[in-house]
């Protein structure tokens, strides 16, 4: 019998090197999802658990829409991959007008990516491009912010603000800086939407660019709500600030909206939540309510113009991924905008938001608990951590949970929670009830 015949222990964990997890820690003791309908995981022993946490922030429709699983075994059997260098398909033509029409402000191009991480990569290289194409190839500097995260590629790890995240690798993009970061529980502890304070912190671009000279710095990058770090909701008139720097510099502002997009905050993009436009956004998860895995970055219509140039043979931009607008990907997309639009989900988490936040800062004086922050369908809630051993405490609940059945999602001290858009109230409150549950049991 060869190696390659030999019967696989499927309870034989040890393959996997696992992403961003405790691998020894996790298969000692493993947490496993097996199945997915609606708002609810199962494990391979058929217990339900309810997704507080849409998968991760990315499952919006819930889980297992019918149509969408549908398009995607029509497409599979269509034709399952074409080139899409100097070759095309029309689902990608046809996913990315789709996407045009629901674009904010003069974002009107969009390039498609294979994750979030890709997406910000790919929205880096268009700012550094896009003003070389203008004449300003000096402009090689990014600016990003303390506890942002845009994923983990070398650009996105650079201009990302999680020590972990960078110092275990060393080297990163040059000429990188960063803004402080907006978390001020101090004054802000317990806010509801957007925290009274801090649009300050804006300010300290100018004295950030004033050190760099800002007509070298290509872009400012920031999420405009900060998810994977705890959720960290911008003070009013916070993002108005940045953009009203970056204008008057001529720099780049670009939104990751990997985690706001497609209608956590009850708008289809966080943009519109804020009223304050972008000149680049990322997108991926909701793109494709996560059923095939996909990005995309949207520009403004100057930017996709300033490469437009020079003879017609000439390829515009040096970029681009072999699955970029993968036809599976594109039939999953086109079919969750339908969904998206028939039933009104962004306008359905707009509507739920109120009830949303009563119930989340009903949990306020539950034992640990030191603050609460929402905004759409997203909470943040921060944990006091033990002395001495930060983020155990918020394992432990995240574990807690799990075994009595809701899925959460923690950073540090920090549960985050961010269900699918089609949560039911039943569900907002059950998902309060076993976390204050949750936080009792937990030392
Ligand atoms: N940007 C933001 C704001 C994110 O939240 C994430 C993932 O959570 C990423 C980028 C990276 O996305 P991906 O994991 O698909 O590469």
């Amino acid at each position: 019998m060869s190696a390659a015949s030999l019967p696989v222990d499927p309870n034989n964990l040890e393959a996997l090197w696992m992403p961003f997890t405790a691998n020894r820690q996790f298969k000692r003791k493993p947490r496993l999802l097996s199945r997915a309908e609606g708002m609810y995981y199962y494990t391979p022993d058929n217990r339900q658990v309810l997704d507080g946490t849409a998968g991760l922030w990315c499952v919006n429709a819930g889980h297992g829409r019918k149509s969408i699983v549908e398009a995607i075994q029509k497409q599979a059997a269509t034709m399952d991959f074409a080139p899409g260098f100097q070759m095309g398909h029309p689902l990608s033509f046809e996913f990315a007008a789709r996407l045009q029409a629901m674009l904010p402000g003069d974002l009107n191009q969009v390039f498609f990516t294979n994750s979030g991480s890709e997406s910000v990569d790919t929205a880096l290289k268009i700012a550094l491009a896009y003003h070389r194409a203008r004449g300003e190839a000096q402009r090689v500097r990014f600016i990003g912010r303390e506890r942002g995260y845009h994923g983990v590629g070398f650009g996105g790890i650079s201009v990302g603000g999680i020590a972990p995240n960078r110092k275990q690798f060393g080297l990163q993009l040059p000429y990188v800086d960063h803004l402080p970061h907006t978390h001020d529980p101090a004054r802000n502890a317990y806010s509801k939407g957007q925290p009274e304070h801090g649009a300050e912190l804006a300010d300290r671009l100018e004295a950030i660019l004033a050190l760099h000279d800002p007509s070298t710095v290509a872009a400012v990058i920031v999420e405009p709500v900060a998810g994977s770090t705890g959720v960290l909701i911008p003070p009013k008139g916070y993002l108005e600030k940045l953009r009203a720097i970056c204008n008057k510099h001529g720099i780049l502002l670009i939104f990751d909206e990997v985690i706001t997009g497609f209608g956590r905050l009850g708008t289809a993009f966080a943009a519109e939540r804020f009223a304050v436009m972008p000149d680049l956004m990322t997108v991926a998860k909701g793109i494709t309510n996560a059923a095939v895995p996909m990005g995309a970055v949207f520009a403004t219509k100057a930017i996709y113009d300033a490469f437009m140039n020079g003879p017609e043979n000439t390829i515009e931009f040096f970029h681009g991924y072999t699955y970029s607008g993968h036809p599976l990907a594109c039939a999953a997309g086109i079919a969750t905008l339908d969904v998206y639009r028939d039933e009104g989900l962004f306008a359905r988490a707009a509507e739920l938001a109120p009830y949303w936040e009563a119930t989340m800062h009903a949990l306020k004086g539950t034992r640990h608990v030191v603050d609460i922050r929402n905004l759409g369908l997203v909470a943040g809630i921060e944990l006091e951590p033990r002395s001495g051993a930060p983020g155990t405490r918020a394992y432990d609940v995240l574990v807690d949970c799990f075994e009595a059945g809701l899925l959460i999602r923690t950073t540090g001290d920090i549960v985050a929670l961010s269900p699918p858009l089609i949560v039911e109230k039943p569900q907002i409150d059950r998902m309060a009830e076993m976390l204050s549950a949750a936080l009792r049991r937990v030392a």
